[in-house]
């Protein structure tokens, strides 16, 4: 028997789950589905999205429909267009072999009549976002005064969007007699009141820790000056050359302001919210599933429900008011069982949000640099370095060798090497070989830059070190962090501030452990292959989070073993001291609350 023939599912969803290639069910699966399955009852379930949730109340909401009726029996209320569009794909993929049951989903922007035309012909699941499914109620449109089952997913979401009156509104349409399943990420009064007034003795269950952030995910904050928020933006953009993000602003006007500079500036972004159209919307979410846009600048509300996995971090340009707002804007990455990191831009006066959001989640932040500029060219030298590496070659160029063999004549490999790298790398040397550090520290003055000439390991304090194997080797941070500690034998805590890039990575010891960190690692191989360890001198600093240990201060970069360093772009446009573009530009787009506060 599988797991999943185990929680009771029948087999019309079992050829569905192996179709679809899940092994054994999530943890909200495995709690959710027998209960459901088993009783008829209510329920307030507590889980993230990215946990499996729409299969924990899909499967036994398709179990116990009859397909055969075309009573509208299930009503399934989320907040938003994507996520409604989402579930009702994610529905019909679970009940491919139900015959006869129809999935219908309702959300405005798009035509009403032809919804209402939809649900004319039978469904007997409907999955609505609040406000087109009171319009249609209103409207005599739809009928739902015979359901068996309603459905709140992500319903702090919704009731932070305001929807609070609309779901009364609707829920009174519906049987007293009917189960309500509710599904949150967190458990806000409002929600809680909701529970109270609509459900009778519901079960509750919970995944992970109550109103925690997702525990794959590392937060970040980094202490800067008012007026270098976009600044530390791109440079926190240009560290991480594969990054694919959200960047969260708190208005439309500076989602709208702060999407417009980074495509001038020649980043992949594109800007979501909600004065676009739905076409507009639509055109840039596209162009972000499908990674033409590797920063996505968004508002809360538009971005809720983007459904997408694989975001390498969450960016809070700005930290929002409310704490649950921070848990949905985090939880976009980490999700589906990868890693992510949730960085936080914040000023001196804003550090007792991170102290709140700290004590709420009962997680601890880490306090990192925003990297100096020569720090962030010594990180694009070894990405552009990896890169001419791992280019596959184009035989097209053999025609031409003869020819460009006499134009290279009489230079030398080495100099060659130094030549190709610098027609990236010197347009990127220009932008940031003058600019100032942006760091303020706790004492509200600015850091010192340090002194690049300097190359000695440290001997008290933290180390940094570069290491030549990253994502393209499949670690994230986690792993990565496991595998040194275990390598070099070094306890959990002693190793930190693990940076993982595409093909290579930092992180951090206390000095006393840099003799046997890089004895461990001289002539290391795995797989035959050299696995390289020395000390950096790049961002991240010393310290493990606020009120850590020393900062790191100086620390020595030095290489005892060399490596062909190189960089990254870096266009031409030199207009202010932060002004470089990373990336082939990619397109213009672009063009309520619950009341827990700090
Ligand atoms: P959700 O939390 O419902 O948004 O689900 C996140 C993703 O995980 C969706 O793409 C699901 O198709 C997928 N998923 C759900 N349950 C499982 C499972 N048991 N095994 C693997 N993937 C799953």
């Amino acid at each position: 028997m599988t797991k999943f023939e185990a929680l009771g599912l029948d087999k019309p969803l079992l050829d569905a789950i192996t179709d679809l290639g899940f092994e054994s069910p999530s943890e909200v699966q495995e709690k959710a589905i027998p209960i459901l399955l088993e009783n008829d009852t209510d329920l307030v379930a507590l889980a993230q999205t990215g946990t499996g949730k729409t299969a924990a109340f899909g499967f036994p909401l398709i179990q116990k429909i009859d397909s055969k009726s075309r009573t509208t029996q299930g009503l399934i209320l989320s907040p938003t267009r994507e996520l409604c569009l989402q579930i009702t794909n994610e529905i019909k993929l679970y009940s491919k072999y139900v015959k006869g049951l129809n999935v219908v989903a309702i959300y405005g922007g798009a035509s009403i009549s032809e919804q209402a035309n939809q649900i004319k012909r039978g469904a007997q699941i409907i999955v609505a976002t609040p406000g087109r499914m009171k319009d249609m109620i209103n409207r005599g449109m739809v009928n739902i005064s015979k359901i068996d089952y309603c459905v709140l997913d992500e319903a702090d979401e919704m009731l932070n969007m305001g929807f609070m009156e609309d779901i009364k509104d609707i829920l009174s349409n519906t049987p007293d007699e009917k189960f309500t399943w509710l599904f949150s990420a967190t458990m806000p009064r409002e929600v809680s009141t909701i529970a109270k007034k609509f459900m009778h003795n519901p079960q509750e269950i919970t995944v992970g820790a109550k109103n925690s952030g997702a525990t794959t995910v590392q937060h970040e904050y980094y202490v800067i000056g008012g007026r270098d928020r976009y600044p530390a933006l791109k440079r926190l953009a240009d560290t991480n050359p594969g990054i694919f993000s959200v960047v969260f602003c708190r208005t439309k006007r500076d989602t709208q302001r702060v999407a417009e500079k980074l495509i001038e500036d020649g980043y992949n972004a594109g800007a979501l919210h909600g004065d676009l159209s739905q076409n507009q919307r639509d055109l840039v979410m596209n162009a972000f599933r499908k990674k033409q846009i590797q920063m996505l600048v968004a508002t809360d509300v538009a971005a809720r429900g983007i459904d997408v996995d694989d975001i390498t971090h969450v960016i809070n340009y700005q930290l929002p008011d409310e704490i649950e707002t921070y848990t949905h804007r985090s939880g976009r990455t980490g999700r589906a069982g990868k890693s992510g990191v949730s960085m936080v831009i914040v000023t001196r006066s804003e550090l007792r949000k991170i102290k709140a959001i700290e004590n709420k989640l009962q997680t601890e932040f880490l306090s990192k640099k925003i990297p100096t500029g020569m720090e962030i060219c010594e990180i694009q030298l070894y990405h552009l370095a990896n890169k001419i590496k791992n280019t596959e070659i184009n035989e097209q160029v053999d025609n031409y060798l003869p020819a460009i063999n006499d134009v290279l004549q009489g230079i030398d490999r080495e100099e060659l090497i130094k030549k190709i790298i610098s027609v990236e790398f010197s347009r990127f040397y220009d932008y940031y070989n003058k600019t100032k550090d942006l760091n303020i520290s706790d004492r509200g003055e600015r850091s010192e830059g340090r002194d690049r000439s300097k190359v000695e390991i440290p001997t008290s304090g933290s180390v940094r070190y570069f290491i030549n194997v990253g994502e393209r080797d499949d670690y994230d941070w986690m792993t990565l962090k496991d595998f040194i500690k275990e390598t070099v034998g070094l306890g959990r805590e002693d190793v930190f501030k693990v940076d993982v890039k595409e093909s290579f990575s930092f992180f951090n010891t206390d000095a006393e452990h840099s003799e046997k960190v890089l004895s461990t690692f001289t002539e290391f191989k795995v797989d035959g292959r050299f696995v390289n360890v020395e000390v950096s001198n790049n961002p991240g600093g010393g310290g493990r989070g606020r009120g850590g240990r020393d900062r790191g201060g100086d620390r020595g970069r030095s290489s005892s073993r060399s490596r062909n360093k190189g960089g990254d772009r870096g266009r031409d446009r030199s207009r202010n001291n932060d002004n470089r573009g990373s990336r082939d530009s990619g397109g213009g787009y672009g063009s309520k609350k619950s009341k827990r506060r700090y």
